[in-house]
């Protein structure tokens, strides 16, 4: 099975990159959320970018608050709709 071209892969990503800091803003409708949150938990480099915006936002909101790691969880459970 691979359902997954490149071409489709590559064209989420840019768009999840661009909604991202509306999703951390909480701007984000609840479709586009759970897109964004679904494809962050397949996409590596989209999930470290999320990452580190959140920690930028977050860090706007509550300064010394963050975590010194990477806060780099990995979860090992698939996507639900995948
Ligand atoms: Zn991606």
């Amino acid at each position: 099975m691979n359902l997954n071209p490149m071409t489709r892969r590559q064209s989420r990503c840019r768009e999840t990159r661009a909604q991202m800091s509306d999703y951390l803003d909480g701007e984000l409708s609840g479709d586009d959320s759970k897109r964004l949150e679904r494809h962050t938990r397949w996409c590596p480099s989209c999930a470290r970018m999320l990452t580190n915006l959140r920690r930028t936002v977050t860090g706007l909101q509550a300064l010394g608050d963050i975590p010194p790691d990477e806060g780099d969880h990995r979860r090992e459970e698939p996507g639900p709709l995948s």
